[in-house]
């Protein structure tokens, strides 16, 4: 039987379906309503089987729940020295095309720079957390970060990757439109190039969800493409401009972004994270291909220009949203 890796997690932890207080039995986590979440190898299983899922790693991850302690999971050690498979396959999936020719070739993990205020311990969730990276990001500013993703394999890989760095941060499987964390204790909630593959509407629920999570005066703040961004224009036209569909990219306009989160959330702002690419981070250039690093430095030399010239923020491609919940 799988127990608890973080046992005060119970203490955020709800029931996704109700909101109820869970409690822990042998290999499950349990609400008054007897809804179960099964623990595979001490990571909780938070997802709903009784929706639709948005990513073909939820239903997968949900298959492994049902098989309980029969689930045969691959066993992956990775020694002190090497970054984690998982990290060195996905890197293009989660950080975008100019880190492809990176694949199979990463020497350390890409840790972003998180452009918040040092967190003196407050409690920051990062939805979509994927193998870490914003999570070791917060955690390094002095967050306590909480993990949550509907990748089992993307979770697994969390934990190795933060253990393999000395760090102590909680991950769980789970659905953004449905968190299962109790309501008004995150006092930071983030999301890095996730809500984007969502549709609209599934968008919305996540940040409803965000909403009533945070804490009165917690803030979230959210990656999103621009949709008259210089590198967005040019993807859209290589899909011929047609209605996105599946994990295609969702690009949005300013004004119904401020719209979306400000109706959602609360006051909204925006601002710039940078141009021609939707990921691409300056505190990776020395892992980068030389040949991409023109790109990324002219990105950063507008982003910081654009502080000054609001104005330029309308062909950025990749925006933050900063919305805070105010009651
Ligand atoms: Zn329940």
């Amino acid at each position: 039987m799988s127990a608890l890796l973080y046992p005060h997690l119970l203490e955020i932890l709800a029931c996704p379906r109700d909101g109820k207080a869970l409690r822990e039995i042998p290999g499950f986590l349990v609400c008054p309503e007897d809804h179960r979440y099964a623990i595979v190898e001490g990571v909780p299983i938070m997802l709903r089987s009784d929706v639709p899922q948005t990513h073909i790693e939820a239903e997968r991850a949900l298959a492994i729940a049902e098989q309980g302690d029969k689930a045969v999971l691959p066993r992956i050690v990775v020694k002190a020295n090497e970054v984690d498979p998982f990290v060195q396959n996905t890197i293009a999936a989660t950080n975008g095309g100019m880190y492809i020719p990176l694949i199979g070739k990463l020497k350390e993990y890409p840790i972003p720079k998180l452009r918040m205020a040092q967190g003196n311990g407050a409690l920051f969730l990062d939805v979509g957390c994927n193998w870490g990276r914003w999570c070791i990001a917060a955690s390094r500013r002095g967050y306590r970060p909480v993990g949550i993703d509907p990748s089992l394999k993307s979770i697994r890989s969390a934990y190795r990757v933060t253990r393999q760095l000395g760090l102590q941060i909680p991950f769980v499987v789970g659905d953004g439109r449905y968190l299962p964390f109790a309501d008004l204790i995150f006092d930071r909630v983030f999301s890095y190039s996730v809500l984007q593959h969502l549709s609209k509407e599934n968008c919305l629920a996540v940040l409803r969800e965000v909403r009533r999570v945070l804490k009165i005066e917690g803030q979230g703040m959210v990656q999103m493409p621009n949709v008259f961004g210089i590198r967005s224009f040019y993807n859209q036209l290589r899909r011929g401009f047609r209605p996105p569909e599946g994990f295609d990219v969702r690009y949005w306009t300013r004004k119904a972004l401020l719209e979306a989160f400000s109706s959602a959330i609360g006051p909204s702002q925006l601002s710039v994270d940078g141009y021609f690419s939707l990921d691409a981070q300056i505190s990776d250039i020395h892992l980068l291909p030389r040949r991409y690093r023109p790109i990324v430095y002219a990105s950063e030399g507008l982003r910081k220009l654009s502080a000054k010239l609001p104005w330029m923020g309308f062909f950025a491609d990749s925006l933050y949203v900063t919305a805070a919940r105010c009651d």
